[in-house]
């Protein structure tokens, strides 16, 4: 195999989770939009297929499976289905990714197979109303008691909080120490002292959850830290870059979903006597979206190769989740376009699109951010 065209195992993996996302997630894709439910027999279907345990090993429940594979699965699930890859690389590359790569031994066999077979979902909680972009601003405090940690504090926009059983929780012993105060928790769900608030009206991947979560008092086991007291952020950082591969894939996925409503209703629709497809002004718009949607794809899976090959790749992947989410945002907007009045209206698949591509300009780092990371990982060496 060379550069980034797909192995044979991978195209297999490729045309599985295609079959998948065309016969099971897109024709329930317009119905959880308006229903706004949780999609389980999605998480249900997911978890048998394995694809809950992609790049998680064997011995802990997972699939085993490289980022290569995570961005391919990540990519034909959110054609399917945007909402159900967002709760997907929530449950996946931020919640069960996170005690897997921190975990002991101890914490990964006890947390982790439940994650990766889909007993369980998992969520990751580092967002507070005053630390979004800011993450290392956090409050909410872990205040040490009993040989494990009283947990205070709130955190907000949690996907997958509402059915979660199992989060990662990011919380400060030391708000002098700033980043390194912060430790990363496993709490389970139904510990004291959490209180999740549902929050509604998201513009778009309706169907996947968002969250206040309350903590008072809430005791967590000293046993349940992942990695070293202060350690939390660094890892944090670490899980978010790896994640950061998943999300540009989502959007890739995104962008191929807009692409392929577009070409189908340019082919079809007739005006003036002829198909829509057939003037040039929408051929060069379909030329300029194909080759976006490519940029997107190739800059996605040289992250991820990179990755796999234990290369540097932060620059990689935020260039890579920057790039692509624009393409997603850009590539949804010229499907509407595509198609005049109709696109606008529900239940198109441009229309859920176009409300779907935007949050991913936003979560797991703003584009503003990814620029941050990209230009200090270029200046670094001047910086220092
Ligand atoms: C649907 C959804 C799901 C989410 N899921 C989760 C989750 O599961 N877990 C979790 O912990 N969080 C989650 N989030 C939170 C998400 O990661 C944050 O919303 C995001 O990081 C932005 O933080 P903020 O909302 O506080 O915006 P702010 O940080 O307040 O940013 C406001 C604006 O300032 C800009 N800005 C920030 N810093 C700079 C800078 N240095 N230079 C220039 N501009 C800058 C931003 O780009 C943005 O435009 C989710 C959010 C959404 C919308």
């Amino acid at each position: 195999m060379s550069g980034y065209l797909l192995s044979e195992e991978e195209l297999l993996l490729k045309n599985t989770v295609r079959d998948f996302a065309d016969n099971e997630l897109a024709p329930r894709a317009a119905g959880y939009d308006e229903s706004q439910e949780f999609p389980w027999d999605n998480f249900k279907a997911l978890a048998e297929l394995g694809l809950l345990g992609l790049g998680i090993d064997e011995e802990y429940g997972g699939s085993g499976g490289t980022t290569r594979q995570v961005a391919i699965a990540a990519e034909e699930i959110a054609r399917g289905c945007a909402a159900t890859s967002t709760m997907y690389i929530a449950h996946l590359s931020l919640c069960t990714q996170f005690i897997h790569m921190y975990g002991t031994e101890g914490q990964k066999r006890q947390f982790v197979p439940d994650l990766a077979t889909g007993k369980k979902v998992g969520a990751f909680a580092l967002t507070e109303p005053g630390a979004g972009s800011d993450a290392g601003n956090i409050q909410t405090a872990s205040t040490r008691s009993n040989g494990g940690y009283l947990l205070n504090g709130t955190k907000t926009f949690i996907t997958n909080a509402a059915e979660a059983e199992t989060f990662v929780v990011m919380a400060t012993h030391d708000r002098s120490l700033r980043t390194r105060g912060v430790d990363a928790l496993i709490v389970e769900g139904d510990s004291r002292g959490i209180t999740v608030n549902p929050l509604h009206g998201k513009m778009g991947i309706r169907a996947s959850s968002i969250a206040e979560v309350v903590f008072e008092d809430c005791p967590v086991p000293g046993e349940n830290r992942l990695g070293a007291e202060g350690e939390g952020f660094r890892e944090t950082m670490q899980v978010l870059n790896a994640s950061r591969v998943a999300i540009a894939a989502q959007c890739v996925g995104i962008a191929q979903a807009a692409f392929d409503s577009a070409v189908a209703y340019a082919k079809q629709r007739e005006i003036f006597g002829q198909h829509v497809a057939d003037f040039q002004g929408i051929q060069w718009m379909i030329a300029d979206m194909a080759t976006q949607l490519d940029a997107a794809r190739l800059l996605t899976m040289r992250s991820a190769t990179l990755r796999d090959e234990g290369l540097p790749f932060i620059k990689e992947a935020s260039m890579a989740k920057l790039y692509a989410s624009r393409a997603a945002v850009e590539l949804a907007d010229r499907a509407v376009q595509i198609h005049g009045g109709i696109g606008y209206l529900a239940p198109t698949t441009a229309e859920r699109l176009y409300r779907d591509a935007k949050v991913t300009e936003i979560y797991e780092g703003t584009s503003e951010v990814q620029r941050t990371i990209i230009a200090r990982q270029i200046l670094q060496d001047d910086l220092s």
